[in-house]
């Protein structure tokens, strides 16, 4: 029997696995495929985040392999304008006054390389969940693996297996929300942007040609966003592909493409993160379209209170009400808060430079965030108002010692 059986090997699943695990409760770890995935989605960590994967005694090592980033710049592809800014401005405010650039395979692999060194902790890919049931001592989770399915009897699960979640479904949560008509394709290519004037972070607005650009690493990859028609077939996307990079790199032809892959988006949520002795983290319980990299920052956040309240449960130190708790403010915070606020930065970059008033009024508001550095940073602490206060802290979730 394990504590805690995490379904889902992405960097939400490894978070809570180190993290329940280096407070020395027995875990297991199970994902579907045969290795960590590695797909071009998260590589920006919002500066609010790292401070959670210090904690976890990850992000020297995370720096280490990514980078730190603190200028930013919003192009306007029709104009040319473009609008700098800087996280400078944190200084002062924080021991952590940069963004992270990392691609969230790396960060999955340090965390399961730290998870090899402790001995209660079980990784297990090819097993992929397919039924679960609970009673009152815990659940059996039913597990396809490449010698047979196997019972896997857990006291409590973590359902970390990604927007299309079996976990939700099998309990039977509805994902409640709408789905944008557009389809953003997300490439990683190799060129030197820079060499086109782009800043190694460009947020590049046009209702058309929007797209984020970004340097991934220092060995020339680069991650390019665009966004395109979603009535068009998803399965010739990489037709079209290059008239989009003629546009915004003017003959150049030696730009080589890595990896690219199409993403539907959605800005979606579980209606309860938790049913009896099943949780939901990351994209298994909300998912967003991606501009402004609130996905995994919202995933990050869940984890940082979810795993030492679980911990604190199977310890016998805390009260599972603990996980009531963990499903409203979780679910509150993506609702009320996160899900907005990514509509409203896809708004920005993808829609609108229709021109006219809209347009006037969204620049009015980017050449505010450039040069006035209260607006700024009264900006960047938006992603730190997504982080919950530790559940433990409060007297109701712990026990009497
Ligand atoms: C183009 C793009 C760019 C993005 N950029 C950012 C960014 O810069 N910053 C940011 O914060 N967020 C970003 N995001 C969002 C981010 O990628 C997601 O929030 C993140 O992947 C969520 O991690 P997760 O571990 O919860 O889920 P996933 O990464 O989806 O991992 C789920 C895992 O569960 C496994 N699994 C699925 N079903 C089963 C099963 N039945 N049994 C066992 N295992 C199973 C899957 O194989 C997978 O490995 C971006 C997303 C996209 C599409």
């Amino acid at each position: 029997m394990y504590d805690v059986t995490i379904v889902g090997g992405g960097p939400t699943g490894f978070i809570n696995a180190l993290g329940l695990a280096q407070a020395g409760v027995k875990v297991r770890l199970v994902e579907a495929g045969p290795h960590i995935i590695n797909s071009p989605r998260a590589m920006v960590y919002h500066w609010s985040v790292l401070e959670g994967l210090d904690r976890l005694g990850i992000l020297a090592e995370a720096e280490g392999i990514g980078f730190r980033k603190q200028d930013y710049t919003y192009l306007v592809h029709r104009t040319g304008e473009r609008i700098p800014y800087s996280l400078e401005v944190l200084e002062g405010h924080t021991p952590y006054p940069y963004n992270l650039h990392l691609g969230q395979h790396r960060l999955a692999e340090i965390a399961m390389a730290r998870l090899g060194q402790l001995p209660n902790a079980e990784i297990s890919f090819n097993a992929r969940l397919t039924a679960l049931r609970q009673d009152a001592d815990g659940v059996t989770l039913s597990i396809d693996t490449p010698s047979g399915p196997e019972e896997v009897r857990s006291a409590w699960v973590i359902g970390a297996d990604g927007a299309g979640s079996a976990v939700r479904q099998l309990l039977g949560l509805d994902f409640e929300g709408m789905t944008w008509p557009e389809r953003f394709v997300a490439t990683n290519v190799h060129y030197d942007f820079e060499r086109h004037g782009y800043a190694r972070s460009t947020l590049l607005i046009d209702d058309t040609y929007g797209a984020v650009i970004a340097k991934i690493d220092n060995e020339g990859l680069w991650r390019c966003t665009y966004m395109e028609d979603g009535a068009l077939p998803a399965d010739t996307f990489m037709d079209r592909l290059p008239d989009f990079y003629r546009e915004i790199l003017p003959g150049a032809d030696d730009y080589r493409v890595d990896m690219a892959t199409p993403y539907r988006m959605h800005q979606r949520s579980a209606s309860r993160y938790r049913v009896g002795r099943v949780v939901l983290a990351g994209d298994a319980a909300h998912a967003t379209n991606p501009t402004g990299g609130l996905g995994l920052t919202s995933g990050l956040f869940d984890s940082y209170v979810l795993y030492p309240a679980l911990a604190a449960i199977v310890l016998e130190q805390a009260d599972d009400a603990v996980l009531d708790r963990y499903s409203d403010e979780r679910r509150a915070m993506f609702v009320d808060r996160a899900s907005p606020q990514a509509s409203a930065n896809k708004q920005v970059i993808f829609h609108a430079s229709g021109g006219g008033a809209m347009l006037e009024q969204t620049l009015a508001m980017l050449r505010r965030l450039s040069t006035d550095d209260d607006f700024r940073l009264d900006r960047l602490m938006f992603t730190r108002t997504l982080e919950s206060a530790p559940l433990l802290d409060r007297s109701l979730a712990v026990l009497p010692s």
